[in-house]
């Protein structure tokens, strides 16, 4: 039987982030776009030559984008909010770019004076890479307007790929559409007609197969979804090329059948996250369905283990045709592994980028068709770095593992319940009613980030580095402390990460240096490496909290980021489960936690940024994560005693589903994300009847925008609404790293005095 191999997507941004040099430089008004679209058909070319080498027998066309494939698909369908015509005649470009980033030039989009905002972005699935919301309104007229998949396809097969198509499928791009006033299925036949034109159009140019995406087979689906996929694709297999129906990020669950059914040429599955679907699969899927095992991780760097999966995939193999391709795109992994010079060796031969994992599936490929004979030796290599892995001391540290193996029950406890401890909290910080504060940092100056690349490139030596920061942190608490701030922070000037700094100081962290992957747009992140058993050789934070607390008389707050959010923003080892792994760092983070208590920190904030977006994609999934996280926090949390108080902070406002976790981490004061949402969200924590004290964001520190003193206290009287007024606070959103002083100054004291005018009632 024949084996091919194929892709599903390639990374976009290039082995340098060349993409992001060239739309920032468009950007900047420093290069047109005759030369930006010179530099990414340079990056596609680039990405064919390279997996063909690679050995992948289905190239893919249209994985790149200029920024979302979500907003390509939305532009594709003349999905325009109106408010977006305007920006150049015929939807082109500089209205792709309005779309994507609004027309301030701000990286939020943020609105002033007739500008317009950005569409909005959000999480795809449960993935870091974040897409355009698609918009649709009543009356929208839909038409076909760029036909980028049928000009990449061309541009491909002018140099000799043959490619296949990736077109994001008509189901996923409606669930994911947000509908003013009208319910986006409603314009289910509407965008079939148009999805139909579309594979009229590849077939006429030669397209055999098209890849459509359809990730929401792996989520629960209501009765709509599943009448729209019957029709969807009752109709668009009629339309011309074959289409390999792709689904990731999970398993079919009980939408395998109906999948399995649908009259599509072939099936892509994820086998990664969803091994044990396979014998399901194969029952389920017809010998006339070609099946795509998506058998390499797609969302994770480490290597295969390729003898387990040949002896699964061989017996198959015996009987039908099979592509073997990644689980997902390989849009979500770094590039390519031979750019890291500086990584440790050892650690090195244990992990797989994009480049390594299409070699991976070469190489099973050749197994497959030519016996493991073909391919003894590498499969030998590839089970030497295996079991160096799994021996390694740098993996393995049974202190690590004992300590794990010791927490109680009793540990993941405070000492008292909440009533107790916010008394004993009051009596030794004395603060006055609606107490203020910040979330942590201060603006990251384009001086600071310059003395820390110097510093990094050793034209700055460790002492003028270091006294260059106690420079900026004295001016902050001396600032701070002049305006009348209640509990101050150092400013986080010495951190280039809130999950990076922490993970350079642990150990079982690794860093990359070319190690990208997209986030959105431009904007890419290097996610650490988490390889090892993990424990904190010493103290991270301390010194630069007591320098702080030595400049003033007032509260300062320790800064930590918690450990649910240092594994959600890291790559995870894939040899343990996560909670394990969540465990470990939690235990870190207790330490650092006891260790500020000791040297007589009265407040410590541990912030879980990303404690929600761990949720899983199927909701009976969501109580067992759940449950780890929770206890992890609670566990980095509750070495403290009653008068030590424990804050935490999320940067976001979906918060109804998950009250009783937020509830059970017990933090005695958490400060959320309102300032855009008119303190709605304050409803659900009132009707739980959280106990806790609560900053409910007053200043939207995502914008540009200075909020006056009044539109602050009147936020806080609609706060008083929901909650008792000796539960509040009073912050910013978020942390103030993003913006500058100009706004930062204005705002505070504005926010400072709102608080006053509370007080005096
Ligand atoms: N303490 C961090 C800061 O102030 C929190 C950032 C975040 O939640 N994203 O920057
Ligand atoms: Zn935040």
């Amino acid at each position: 039987m024949t084996i091919t191999v194929a892709t599903l997507g390639f990374p976009r941004i290039g082995p340098r982030r060349e993409l992001k040099h060239a739309l920032e430089a468009h950007w900047a008004g420093k290069i047109g776009e005759a030369e930006l679209l010179d530099a990414a058909s340079g990056l596609r070319t680039a990405a064919w030559a390279r997996q063909k080498a690679l050995g992948a027998d289905w190239l893919p066309s249209n994985d790149f984008s200029l920024y979302d494939h979500v907003l390509d698909t939305s532009v594709m369908l003349g999905a325009i909010p109106e408010r977006y015509r305007s920006a150049d005649g015929e939807a082109g470009l500089a209205t792709y770019f309005a779309m994507a980033r609004g027309t301030t030039g701000d990286d939020h989009g943020a609105c002033s004076h007739g500008s317009v905002t950005a569409c909005e972005m959000t999480k795809w699935f449960d993935t870091n890479y974040h897409y355009l919301v698609p918009e649709l309104v009543a009356g929208q007229k839909l038409a076909l307007n760029r036909l980028k998949i049928v000009d990449e396809y061309r541009e491909a097969k002018a140099q000799r790929y043959e490619t296949r198509p990736v077109l994001l499928g008509p189901v996923t791009w409606l669930s994911l559409a947000k509908g003013r006033g009208v319910d986006p299925f409603d314009y289910l036949d509407e965008v079939l007609g148009l999805y139909s034109v579309i594979l009229g159009h590849l077939a006429q140019v030669g397209a055999e197969w098209v890849q459509i995406d359809e990730p929401v087979l792996v989520l629960d689906l209501d009765d709509k979804q599943r009448r729209a996929l019957t029709r969807a694709y009752a109709r668009l297999s009629r339309s011309g090329p074959k289409l390999m129906l792709t689904t990731y990020f999970g398993g079919l669950g009980e939408n395998l059948s109906f999948a399995a059914a649908l009259p599509v040429a072939g099936l892509h599955v994820d086998l990664v996250r969803a091994p044990e679907q396979l014998d399901a699969v194969l029952k389920a899927a017809p010998k006339s369905l070609l099946l795509s095992l998506g058998v390499i991780d797609g969302r994770n760097v480490w290597l295969a283990d390729l003898d387990a999966l040949l002896a699964r995939i061989e017996p198959i193999a015996a009987t039908r045709d099979l592509v073997l391709a990644p689980s997902c795109s390989l849009l979500h992994v770094p590039v390519d592994l031979a750019l890291e010079k500086k990584l440790d060796p050892e650690v090195t031969q244990w992990l797989a980028f994009a480049v390594q994992k299409i070699e991976e599936l070469a190489l099973l490929k050749r197994a497959l068709n030519n016996g493991r004979g073909s391919v003894a030796g590498e499969l030998a290599e590839a089970s030497q770095a295996a079991a160096s892995r799994k021996a390694s001391p740098q993996v393995h540290n049974p202190q690590v593992r004992e300590r794990v193996a010791g927490v109680t029950a009793a540990m993941e406890a405070r000492q008292s319940e909440i009533g107790v401890r916010t008394a004993a909290q009051a009596a030794v910080l004395g603060l006055p009613a609606f107490p203020t504060t910040t979330i942590g940092s201060f603006p990251q100056t384009g001086e600071v980030r310059n003395a820390r690349a110097r510093f990094n490139r050793g034209e700055l030596d460790a002492a003028a580095y270091e006294a260059f920061l106690r420079e900026e942190t004295e001016r902050t608490i001396a600032w701070q402390e002049e305006i009348g701030l209640d509990m101050l922070v150092h400013g986080e000037f010495e951190r280039n990460d809130m999950v990076q700094y922490f993970g350079e100081q642990l150990s079982g962290f690794a860093f990359t240096i070319n190690g990208w992957v997209q986030s959105y747009g431009s904007r890419c992140v290097r996610p650490p490496i988490l390889f090892g058993d993990v424990s904190r050789p010493k103290p991270m934070t301390v010194a630069w909290w007591r320098y702080a607390q030595s400049l003033t008389e007032k509260p300062v707050k320790g800064m930590l980021t918690g450990p649910v959010t240092i594994l959600n923003w890291s790559f995870v080892r894939d040899d343990q489960p996560r909670a394990e792994s969540c465990r470990q760092i939690a235990l870190a983070i207790r330490d650092e936690v006891t260790d500020l208590e000791a040297a007589g920190c009265k407040a410590i904030q541990i912030d879980e940024a990303a404690l929600r977006e761990g949720l899983t994609l199927r909701r009976k999934d969501w109580a067992g994560y759940l449950d780890w996280a929770v206890a992890a926090f609670r566990l980095s949390a509750a070495g403290v005693g009653d008068a030590t108080q424990i804050h935490t902070h999320m940067c976001y406002s979906e918060f109804n589903d998950i009250l009783p976790a937020i509830g059970a981490m017990e933090a005695d004061v958490i400060s959320i994300e309102t300032a855009r949402s008119q303190m709605e969200l304050l409803e659900g924590f009132a009707a739980y009847r959280y106990p806790g004290a609560i900053g409910p964001g007053v200043y939207d520190i995502h914008a540009p925008r200075v909020p006056g003193e009044a539109e602050m206290v009147s936020l806080m009287r609609l706060a008083q609404a929901h909650l008792r007024p000796e539960q509040l606070w009073v912050n910013p959103d978020c942390g103030l790293k993003t913006r500058n002083w100009a706004e930062v100054k204005p705002a505070i004291e504005g926010m400072v005095a709102a608080a006053r005018t509370l007080r005096a009632g």
